[in-house]
């Protein structure tokens, strides 16, 4: 086929991407071809291009993205030409050991070929104008004009959804709202507190929210993070900065601790809070990540009686029966959006992009495509 597109490349960690032109190979058989019309900048992203996260390079980041269905190969299911699909970043294989355990996000292939920045074969879809290959993260690589992945990434949402919107769905706001949507069993008039503001805390919020939560209670260390909290159904609002958390959450609770915990702040601080704030029998989630060789202390005694940690990474997403689900609920005005895009940026602005993510100034920058 020989595709020509533009896409960002990152060539080295702390380096900056350069915009240039990629070549697409031929579709497999199961492969969907995706014109991109939105990608935002999350920050996974980030890590790989700080180098605390790595991967083969040259790659393509971005892995949050919704756009429309161009081609498909001859054996693609479930999507079809003209179709608006947000990404998913989850493949599996269907068959191995944790798949048979409905995990598919612990899928072995999923495991071993995510790392390698590969299609899900193990293939490689992409090169440079040199004819080096090119990686893609997460199956995906989104800061493109066009994305190969494979039939079960591509999932069809209403169209009515606008494209800047609906990508958020395949990362951050799946991440955050399924945590309290599909693991934090959130009963009814439950305070449920959600450490850390950026999208996937926010989007924890709106799940708590859309959950029956009585309480919701945000904490940040950001002062416009926690109004912006409270827009989403926060409400009470802690600056981390100022207040103990804990002592608030007992303070909340008459002593006892809150309900459910839910960490979208990645540090080592956040995750002990989380320990400390739950009640007895109480469920904690942690979504955020610190990196991955640096230790996170806890204090003994704040992980006694019958606590429950739960550590996820995609909000226990299963994408085809949740993103319409969640496009659904934007169309309905029960899940807020709009209020998460912080700013909208061409291609050429992605290495802003990711600054002004790093000083903590967005929510999230989404690239727009005409
Ligand atoms: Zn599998
Ligand atoms: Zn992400």
């Amino acid at each position: 086929m020989g595709l020509s597109y533009r896409a960002a490349v990152l060539h080295a960690a702390q380096a900056p991407m350069a915009v240039e032109t990629v070549t697409l190979a031929e579709l497999k058989p199961a492969d969907v071809l995706v014109k991109i019309r939105a990608a935002g900048l999350c920050h996974t992203d980030l890590e790989v291009i700080e180098g605390s996260l790595r991967y083969p390079m040259p790659i393509v980041l971005g892995h949050e993205a919704a756009g429309i269905v161009e081609q498909t190969g001859p054996a693609a299911r479930g999507v079809k030409v003209g179709d608006h699909v947000v990404l998913s970043w989850n493949p599996h294989c269907g068959h191995c050991f944790y798949c048979d355990r409905d995990a598919p996000i612990l899928c072995e292939q999923y495991l071993g070929e995510g790392p390698k920045g590969r299609a899900f074969d193990g293939g490689i879809r992409t090169s440079l104008a040199d004819g080096r290959q090119l990686q893609q993260l997460m199956f995906l690589g989104s800061f493109g004009e066009y994305c190969i992945v494979s039939d079960q990434q591509a999932i069809p949402v209403p169209k009515e959804i606008p494209f800047d919107r609906a990508c958020l769905i395949g990362c951050g706001v799946m991440t955050g709202a399924g945590a309290a949507l599909n693991l934090g069993a959130i009963a009814h008039g439950d305070t449920v507190m959600v450490i850390g503001c950026g999208a996937v805390g926010l989007a924890a919020v709106q799940g708590a929210r859309l959950a029956g939560a009585g309480a919701i209670i945000a904490v940040d260390l950001d002062a416009a993070k926690l109004a912006l909290a409270a827009k989403m159904g926060a409400t009470e609002g802690v600056n981390a900065s100022k207040e103990d958390v804990a002592a608030f959450g007992r303070r909340a609770t008459g002593g006892r601790g809150v309900d459910v915990v839910i960490e979208a702040a990645g540090s080592a601080a956040a995750f002990r809070n989380t320990t400390e704030a739950v009640r007895p029998g109480g469920q904690i989630i942690w979504l955020g990540k610190v990196d991955v060789n640096n230790d996170v202390s806890f204090r003994s005694g704040s992980l006694m009686q019958e606590k429950r940690i739960r550590r996820v990474s995609y909000g226990n997403t299963r994408p085809r029966r949740d993103f319409p689900l969640l496009a659904r609920a934007y169309l309905d005005g029960a899940l807020k959006l709009d209020e998460m895009i912080s700013r909208r940026i061409k291609l050429e602005e992605i290495n802003e992009g990711f600054a002004a993510l790093k000083r903590g100034e967005t929510i999230r920058s989404v690239i727009t495509f005409n």
